[in-house]
């Protein structure tokens, strides 16, 4: 017997169940069976009463006798079934709306029944619907485990007698075949003896068994650290490599001068002195590229940190050095702005520079391919179009990726294999993103950060407000208007359909308008359903200061830069996430005046809305922002994060074991730094053998 075996083969299972528990819940092995883990244990021991249940209540385990079994005909081949559940205390209603024959069979009078569910008030009578049920007596024969493990099962594996208490006899009875003595049936363990000893972590077998049948919740939470630990480890073992063969195999363009582009530039085109921060960065990304080795850096820092700046400069680095550059951005409108920054920047320096996006007319994409191919573009700036197969460079350099989240590590490694030798890259985020996160989902980049603003930025000031207060809202936009100053205003999309949103923002128009009418104030309106001349015709006139106000959609997110706009005011509020409340705000503040948010929202909001809108008005630091992000929404909600391989996380969390994560991650990098071969340890070369196969950026390795 051994964990790849079919789980037809395990006791009480055979072909039918095989059958569902892989098309429910994806168990096909005898391994997969374990690795279903529980999501919750209920403690047997902690038995409520009838009487004691409380509206809050999530889960209760009750114990009684069953009555009054009735059941209603809803439809074709629906019904209803109910019973009354009797503790001592008082009645509790027990419903079934699907597998009601299945219940119906099985539940007798006179039997003391465990049950187990979430409570909930209907007619004014205490019900569960679709409770766990099981005689008391099964739970005697298990007393030896108070914690009774809850696994998430589907309503075709409870009908088909794959409830979470059936998957629990079907896991007791394969943990116990390596429990016998002289079983040749085992857990193989995976991590190194001495990381084992160092962190004191349970083997893998005995964390195992655990898991799924804890005796008590500290054994429970050593079983969890352990494979908390494991996945973390192994998580990091991935990417560290990974990293560690690209630094020491890959080779990498040599850029070791530094000319004319770079120095004209520098000394006659930026208008102030670069930050502490920009400088050490830009300095981080030069020893890196005349390093020999091929450069995979993220570049992190608040929205207007001058990120921009220092790729751009790096960019130019490329070109002295002979080569073409290119920059990717997420959207059409992000990768016009950089053109336009780039052509405004640039001007003078007689650099071609091209954008490359997918409205071009098929002649000008052309056209551009065929100058890409010549070398006559040095630097080429536009979206997803660029990893077309059909857009070659002559000798691709250096690689800008702008707001990294978008994209995945695929995407990643099709540019660089545009060039034969392995472009550098620079990887840059929109908004700062949360430690554990960086150290995980970027563990094969080395990372730089700008920790610091252009001097003379005024922080934000940021109010929450709400409707009766509107009118006071308006006059003191009025007052900065008169003062000479700009207003936005932004709604956010929220319908299945553009038209209601459109609607929405049309009403908003007509009320700001209706507040500053004609002809005194100016107010413009911007959406994503415009033309791009209308839209740019709009841009314009807001930026050379002829309207007043501009009420728009989020197409504003990214790329508007004018800063005489001073007062952001962002309406439902609570329906905007936080990072994107953040870059927003963004768009204010970049000028000399005091600026400031105004976040609108209704009067009663949820506890996440009243946290976000709590965080927003506390702080203006994006590292703080986009930490409080993490915390509130869970890893699996952060934009453009979900299909991350290091989000797949089972056991560890994210947000919860920051402490692990750094462990794991300094032991991997001391490890991988003492023995880089991992010849002493067999075990891990094993791992990395088997998951290089599922590694995207095969180059590497
Ligand atoms: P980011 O991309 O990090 O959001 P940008 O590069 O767009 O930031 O810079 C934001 C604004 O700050 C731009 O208008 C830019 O010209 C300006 N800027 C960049 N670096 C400096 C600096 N060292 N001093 C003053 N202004 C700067
Ligand atoms: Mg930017």
């Amino acid at each position: 017997m051994t964990l790849t075996d079919d789980i037809a083969y395990l006791k009480g299972v055979g072909p039918q169940r095989a059958k569902i528990l892989a098309s429910e819940a994806d168990i096909h092995t005898l391994g997969d069976l374990l690795d279903y883990l529980p999501f919750r244990y209920v403690d047997r021991s902690v038995i409520a009463t009838v009487s004691s249940i409380r509206e809050d209540d999530n889960f209760v385990v009750l114990k009684g006798m069953v009555s009054n079994m009735q059941t209603v005909a809803t439809g074709k081949h629906r019904e209803r079934l109910t019973v009354d559940l009797f503790d001592g205390s008082g009645y509790i209603q027990l419903v079934w709306f699907a597998g009601t024959k299945w219940v119906r069979e099985r539940l007798k009078p006179n039997v003391e029944y465990l049950v187990m569910g979430h409570p909930t008030v209907f007619n004014g009578l205490w019900q569960i619907s679709h409770p766990e049920i099981e005689p008391y007596s099964y739970i005697d024969e298990g007393a030896r485990h108070p914690l009774m493990p809850v696994y998430s099962t589907t309503e075709k594996m409870k009908q088909n007698g794959l409830g979470t208490k059936a998957i629990a006899r079907l896991t007791d009875t394969l943990i116990s075949q390596f429990s016998t003595p002289n079983s040749s049936f085992s857990i193989p363990e995976n991590l190194p003896q001495e990381i084992l000893e160092r962190f004191r972590l349970m083997g893998r077998q005995q964390a195992m068994t655990t898991i799924h049948y804890p005796d008590s919740r500290e054994q429970l939470d050593q079983a969890r650290t352990r494979l908390k630990f494991e996945e973390l480890f192994f998580l990091q073992l991935d990417y560290q490599y990974a990293r560690q063969q690209r630094v020491t195999r890959s080779e990498g363009r040599l850029f070791t001068h530094v000319g004319d582009h770079f120095n004209r530039f520098y000394k006659e085109k930026i208008p102030f002195p670069l930050t502490g921060a920009q400088k050490r960065v830009i300095k981080e990304m030069r020893e890196d590229m005349r390093s020999g080795r091929q450069m995979n850096r993220l570049l992190q820092g608040d929205v207007g940190s001058g990120k921009t700046l220092v790729a751009l400069m790096c960019m130019l680095l490329a070109l002295d050095n002979n080569c073409q550059t290119c920059l990717m951005a997420p959207t059409e409108i992000l990768a016009t702005q950089h053109y336009q920054t780039f052509l405004r920047m640039l001007d003078g320096l007689d650099i071609r520079v091209e954008l490359l996006i997918g409205s071009l007319k098929a002649s000008e994409k052309k056209r551009i391919k065929r100058q890409l191919a010549e070398g006559e573009i040095q630097i080429l700036i536009g979206t997803h179009a660029l990893i077309e197969d059909d857009v070659v460079f002559r000798d691709l350099g250096f690689v800008v990726i702008d707001e990294q989240h978008r994209f995945g590590v695929e995407q990643r490694s099709k540019l660089w294999n545009k060039s034969a030798i392995p472009p550098h890259i620079l990887v840059m985020t929109a908004t700062p993103i949360p430690r554990t996160l960086a150290m995980t989902l970027y563990g094969d980049l080395d990372c730089s950060v700008i920790d610091e603003l252009p001097p003379g930025r005024h922080p934000v000031r940021t109010y929450h407000r709400t409707e009766p207060r509107r009118p006071l809202v308006f006059s003191f936009l009025k007052k900065q208007i008169d003062a000479g100053r700009q207003v936005y205003f932004v709604y956010p999309l929220v319908h299945e359909s553009e038209k209601l949103d459109l609607r929405d923002l049309y009403a908003g128009f007509d009320m700001v308008s209706s507040y500053f009418p004609r002809p005194d104030y100016q107010v413009s309106i911007v959406h994503g359903q415009l033309t791009p001349e209308e839209k740019a015709f709009e841009m314009d006139r807001f930026k050379r200061g002829i309207t007043h106000i501009m009420v728009a959609t989020t197409v504003i997110e990214v790329g508007v830069d004018v800063p005489n706009a001073t007062v952001m005011v962002i309406e439902n509020a609570e329906r905007f996430g936080l990072s994107q409340l953040h870059q927003l705000r963004g768009r204010v503040g970049r000028g000399a005046d005091q600026s400031y948010c105004i976040l609108m929202t209704k009067d009663t909001l949820s506890y996440t809305s009243q946290e976000r809108i709590r965080t927003m008005c506390s702080t203006t630091d994006g590292f703080e922002i986009a930490e409080a992000d993490l915390r509130l929404r869970g890893p699996g909600d952060i934009q453009g994060l979900q299909q991350s391989g290091a989000l797949d996380l089972r056991v560890a969390s994210i947000v919860d074991d920051e402490p692990l994560v750094r462990a794991t991650r300094d032991t991997v990098h001391d490890l991988l730094a003492s023995d880089p071969t991992l010849a002493r340890y067999p075990l891990l070369q094993q791992h990395i053998a088997h998951s290089k196969n599922k590694m995207l950026w095969g180059k590497i390795s």
